[in-house]
C-alpha cells in the first residue's frame, strides 16, 4: 500500500482528534477583560479556563465535515444490515416534518392551539389501526424497546387486574429472540423461559406445550422471526398462549415484510410495537430519534398508558391523568406524547404510499430479499434449507470457514469495497451468521453490484485467506482490537498536561 507523506489517502483527509489538533491562542473571543468591573460570580469563577479545543470557525468546520466523511450512510450506499430496515428516508417527509406549523409547537401549548397536530396524530393512529386490526394504539413509547416496556407493562397491568399478577411470572421467549425481548421482560419483573427452536428456524411447538402452565404470563414473539422466517404456527401458538391464560406479546420490528398483507390482530396478538424507524421510513439512529407505537388488542386496551387522545365532538383533547381516563391506565411511558416529528415523517410515507403501496412495500422487501437468496445461496450456505426467507436473507461462513475466514473477516473485506456489512453473528441461534436485509428500496442494480461483490469474495476466500485475515487494507483505521475496546472502554477524552498547563 501507498504511504503518503501528509497521512491523507487521496481526497480522505487524516483527521485527529479536535483537542489535539486545537489550541487555546486560537479561541474566537478578540474582546479584552473588562476593566473597573467587580467580579459577580462571588468567587464561584473558574481557576483554569475550561478544557475547549479552541479552533477557529474554518478549522472547526472543516473537521466536522472531515469526519462526515468518515461515515457510512444510508444516503452514500447500500446498507446491508439486517433486522433494521430502512434505507431510505424520503425528502418529501422532511419537508412535511419542517413545516412552521409542526416543527414549532411545544408540549406544554393549550390544546385548541394545536388541533392541527392532534388531527395528524389522530389519522397516523387510525391507519396504525387499520393496518393492524388492534383495538387501540400508545403513539407515545419512543423506540422499538420502549414499546416492548409499553406493552409488557399493559400485559402486566391486565393480570394485576385479574389477580394474578403475582402467580403469573414467566414469559416465555424463543431462542431466536432479539435480545431487547427478554431484557424487557425482565425488567418488569418477569421470569424469561427460553424456548427452544426447531431444525428449520422456527418455534418448536412441542417445547412451547411443555412450558405452558399457570405461572405464564405470556410469549414474546417476533414474527417474522429473526431468521428472517414466517412463524407459521403463528394462530395455533396464540391460541395455546391464550388457552393457557397468558398473553402474545408480537415483536413487530419485522414488519415492513407483512404491512398491508397481514393484520396482526387477526393472528391473536394482544400488543405489538412498531417501529417507525424500521416499517414506515423515518430516520433512525444518528439520523433522528426513534418512535415505537404500541397496538393495543381489546383486552389490553383499557390499560393503554397516559397521555392519549380523545375526541369530544369536534375537538381533540389529551387525557393527562388517569384519573381523568376511561380505562385503567398502567401509568406514562415519556413526559410529553411522544415524537412528534416522527408521527409527520411516518404519515406522510403512509399517504405517499396508500394502502396498494404499504403493501407493495412488504411484497418488495420479501422479492428482493429472495432475489438475493437465490443469487448467493450457490456462493454461501444458507442454513435452515435455503428456504424461501420474508424481508431477510440468512447466510453463514461455514463454506468459508475451511478456507480459514470468518464472518468477522467478510466483514472487513466487505469495507474494502466499500460497502457497511451486513448484520454479524445474529441470531445467535445460527453459528457465524451473516444476515442481509436489503429492504423495498433497493433497485435490482444495486442488489446486482451487492452480490457480485459477496461472490468474488467467497471465490477469493477459496485461495487468499491472508487477503481477509488482514482487512480492511483502505478503512482509516484497520482491525481495531474490539475485545479491548467492549472491555475497556475509554468513555471520556483526558485533557492533555500542556493544556492544562497553558491555562494556569
Ligand atoms: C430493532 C429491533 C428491536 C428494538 O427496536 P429499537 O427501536 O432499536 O429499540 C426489537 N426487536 C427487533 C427484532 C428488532 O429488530
Amino acid at each position: 500500500m501507498t504511504e503518503t507523506v501528509s497521512g491523507n489517502r487521496g481526497l480522505l483527509q487524516a483527521e485527529a482528534l479536535i483537542f489535539e489538533t486545537g489550541s487555546l491562542a486560537r479561541t474566537g473571543v478578540d474582546m479584552p477583560a473588562p476593566k473597573g468591573r467587580a467580579n459577580r460570580l462571588g468567587g464561584l469563577g473558574r481557576k483554569v479556563a475550561p478544557a475547549l479545543p479552541g479552533l477557529s470557525e474554518p478549522e472547526a468546520v472543516r473537521h466536522y465535515v472531515r469526519l462526515s466523511q468518515k461515515n457510512y450512510a444510508i444516503d452514500l450506499g447500500f446498507f446491508p444490515l439486517g433486522s433494521c430496515t430502512m434505507k431510505h428516508n424520503p425528502r418529501l417527509n422532511e419537508k412535511m416534518a419542517r413545516l412552521e406549523g409542526f416543527a414549532d409547537l411545544h408540549p406544554l401549548q393549550p390544546t385548541q392551539t394545536v388541533q392541527g397536530a392532534l388531527l395528524l396524530m389522530e389519522e397516523l393512529a387510525r391507519w396504525l389501526l387499520t393496518l393492524t386490526g388492534m383495538e387501540a394504539v400508545a403513539l407515545s413509547p419512543k423506540a422499538g424497546a420502549h414499546g416492548e416496556l409499553c406493552g409488557m407493562l399493559a400485559i402486566r397491568a391486565a393480570l394485576q387486574a385479574r389477580g394474578e399478577g403475582e402467580t403469573r411470572k414467566r414469559v416465555l421467549v424463543p431462542e431466536s429472540a432479539h435480545g431487547t425481548n427478554p431484557a424487557t421482560a425482565a425488567a418488569c419483573g418477569f421470569i424469561v423461559d427460553e424456548i427452544k427452536a426447531t431444525e428449520d428456524g422456527h418455534v418448536d411447538l412441542e417445547d412451547l406445550k411443555t412450558k405452558l402452565g399457570p405461572d405464564v404470563a405470556g410469549i414474546m414473539l417476533t414474527n417474522p422471526n429473526t431468521c428472517g422466517l414466517f412463524e407459521r404456527d403463528i394462530r395455533t401458538i396464540a391460541d395455546l398462549i391464550h388457552g393457557a391464560g397468558g398473553y402474545f406479546y408480537c415483536d413487530g420490528a419485522n414488519y415492513n415484510a407483512i404491512v398491508g398483507r397481514v393484520r396482526p390482530g387477526d393472528l391473536g396478538v394482544d400488543a405489538m410495537h412498531i417501529n417507525l424507524h424500521k416499517t414506515f421510513s423515518t430516520p433512525h439512529g444518528g439520523g433522528g430519534p426513534g418512535a415505537g407505537p404500541t397496538v393495543l388488542s381489546p383486552a389490553l386496551a383499557p390499560y393503554a398508558p397516559v397521555p392519549h387522545m380523545v375526541r369530544r365532538g369536534e375537538e381533540l383533547a389529551l387525557v393527562e391523568h388517569a384519573e381523568d381516563a376511561e380505562g385503567t391506565p398502567f401509568g406514562r411511558m415519556c413526559a410529553f406524547h411522544g415524537q412528534m416529528g416522527m408521527y409527520v415523517r411516518a404519515l406522510t410515507y403512509m399517504l405517499s404510499h396508500g394502502s396498494d403501496g404499504l403493501r407493495q412495500v412488504a411484497e418488495d422487501s420479501v422479492l428482493n430479499a429472495n432475489y438475493l437468496l437465490a443469487r448467493l445461496k450457490g456462493h454461501f450456505n444458507a442454513p435452515f434449507g435455503g428456504q424461501p426467507c420474508m424481508h431477510e436473507v440468512l447466510l453463514d461462513d461455514s463454506t468459508l470457514r475451511p478456507h480459514g475466514v470468518e464472518t468477522i473477516d467478510l466483514a472487513k473485506a466487505l469495507l474494502d469495497e466499500g460497502y457497511h456489512p451486513m448484520t454479524t453473528y445474529f441470531p445467535l441461534v445460527v453459528h457465524g451468521a451473516l444476515l442481509i436485509e436489503p429492504t423495498e428500496t433497493e433497485s435490482k442494480a444495486e442488489l446486482d453490484r451487492f452480490a457480485d461483490v459477496l461472490i468474488a469474495l467467497a471465490e477469493r476466500a477459496k485461495t487468499d485467506s491472508a487477503h481477509f485475515k488482514s482487512a480492511p487494507h483502505l478503512a482509516p483505521m484497520r482491525r481495531l482490537d474490539e475485545t479491548r475496546a467492549a472491555r475497556q472502554p475509554k468513555l471520556r477524552w483526558k485533557p492533555v498536561e500542556a493544556l492544562k498547563t497553558a491555562a494556569e
